[in-house]
């Protein structure tokens, strides 16, 4: 609730733990309601299964889901009729090629058509902004999110960790004032046994704050993104030691081979990797042999290079997704714009039944420097972008500890009111003392390498030696530039009705 952002701040500490528990009753009430347990307990028999009952589940689960969106999402209804098509032509995942590939530009051009018209009253909308800033609202109801939380769990009981243990979170929320300069820089959420850390104070000023209170709440799990929890690994190396964590979930950002080594070291702990999106129509998951799994029972991946055909495993291409879960905005062969490649070995110790699948996007970005030295990770900076859809892309240029500078592709909207937006919503993260500027351009900035950060600095890099492609993005993905272009991609030839 960002209106009462200002609010929050202005309270005493103890009036903001409240605020924070408050905030989160309801979902934690829906978190953990009768419905989840039994979801996660069903998750949990599952898995047990074998692989062939698991492929019966997708087919049971895709018919479903095909005869959902004939009925009830226009797109589809639209898509099947021009493709001569009926429901019952979709019987098992070998019928899915008959249906085109979609990209997330199309989603993001006429997303309102990919909403169920029997969507509920208690819907949510949510924002993803993609790596490169470019927007896109993902609709679902509570009965998704209660069942994405239960494939969550799930993991965590992989871990050997009961769902509802006290967790250390550094996730986007803004739970201490930016203008705040000394601690506390947290805030607990008792009903829902969290303490939230501010992923916006991490300085080399602050470091010795954070590293006292880590090592004063041991042994509990922590979850956050990768580039926040290695520099805070990085600052517990520093300060000459350890703090026991049981584990450490990661999430929406690849996890790079440095940050996996210092956040396990300093927390002499296991690493669980995950791999998923706000779109909510996949996910990989890692298991406690270190494994990525493709989560079957979650929905469908496909591996398919440039023209849709599948890629032999080994190979890279396209991740392709199908999502079981949110039935308000269901995406089918969602082609989000992420690479990976099946395992050619698919033996995993764990003798889970889901496929070993690796993920090899990259995405590299530096870090932004405030001047009084607070470092902003790429997710710290994200969450200015979530809500801004007319961007196809947006990053952030840092070439001295003063200036900023916002580097816009604009898409449909009015990106130049988005972007005024954004520079104000940044000058007041950083302090005033920086001057940002935006510029317009016609494409995003590129490394030679080809990829595409949300953050280029040449004052630091911060980053260490990250070189390996172990990764796992989430919450947000989605390289649609590049002339990935509007298209529905092969057979398909069906466009949006009106845009916006
Ligand atoms: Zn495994």
């Amino acid at each position: 609730m960002p209106g009462l952002q200002p609010l929050y701040d202005l309270a005493p500490y103890p009036v903001k733990n409240i605020l924070t528990t408050a905030r989160g009753y309801v979902l934690t009430r829906m978190r953990y309601s009768q419905l989840f347990w039994r979801h996660l307990q069903e998750l949990l028999e599952r898995e047990k299964e074998p692989a062939g009952a698991i492929e019966e589940y997708q087919n049971e689960s895709l018919r479903r889901l095909v005869s959902h969106v004939y009925d009830h999402v226009p797109f589809y209804r639209r898509s099947f009729a021009s493709l001569r098509l009926l429901p019952s032509d979709i019987r098992t995942v070998r019928d899915l090629p008959l249906l085109p590939v979609l990209t997330r530009e199309t989603v993001r051009s006429c997303w309102k058509e990919f909403i169920s018209d029997d969507a509920g009253r208690g819907t949510v909308r949510v924002f993803t902004s993609g790596t490169t800033g470019a927007g896109l609202p993902v609709v679902y109801d509570g009965d998704a999110y209660i069942k994405n939380w239960a494939f969550r769990a799930r993991q965590k009981v992989w871990a050997g960790i009961h769902p509802r243990e006290w967790r250390i979170s550094l996730l986007g929320s803004r739970v201490a004032p930016l203008d705040r300069t000394r601690p506390p820089f947290w805030t607990y959420n008792y009903l829902e046994r969290q303490i939230l850390l501010s992923i916006f104070h991490i300085s080399s000023d602050y470091r010795q704050h954070y590293v006292d209170f880590l090592a004063s709440h041991p042994n509990l799990f922590m979850e956050g993104f990768p580039s926040v929890l290695a520099i805070l690994g990085g600052f517990v190396g520093e300060a000459g030691g350890h703090v026991a964590m049981r584990a450490v979930f990661t999430d929406g950002e690849p996890l790079q081979a440095e940050a996996r080594r210092k956040i396990t070291s300093a927390f002499s702990c296991p690493v669980y990797d995950s791999y998923g999106m706000t779109e909510w129509v996949g996910l990989i998951q890692e298991c406690e042999k270190g494994r990525h799994h493709f989560i079957s029972d979650y929905g469908l991946l496909e591996v398919l290079d440039d023209q849709g055909d599948p890629v032999p495993a080994g190979e890279e291409g396209y991740l392709v997704w199908t999502g079981f879960t949110n039935m308000t905005m269901p995406l089918i062969r969602y082609r989000i714009g992420d690479k990976g490649m099946w395992e050619k070995d698919q033996a995993c110790p764990c003798g889970r039944p889901f496929p070993l699948v690796h993920p090899t996007i990259t995405r590299d970005s530096d870090y932004l420097i405030a001047p009084d030295g607070r470092i902003l990770s790429p997710r710290a900076i994200n969450q200015l972008l979530k809500d801004r859809t007319s961007f196809r892309s947006c990053q952030f240029v840092q070439r001295a500890r003063d200036t900023v500078e916002i580097r816009v592709v604009p898409g449909d909207g009015d990106a130049a009111k988005d972007a005024k937006s954004v520079k104000e919503a940044l000058e007041r993260m950083l302090g005033r003392t920086v001057a940002v500027e935006v510029v317009f351009g016609d494409k995003p900035l590129q490394r030679k390498n080809g990829k595409i950060p949300l953050i280029f600095s040449s004052i630091q890099t911060g980053r260490g030696e990250e070189t390996t492609s172990v990764t796992t993005p989430a919450s947000s993905a989605g390289q649609t530039i590049n002339g990935e272009g509007n298209s529905i991609g092969s057979g398909g030839g069906v466009t949006c009705n009106n845009r916006g």
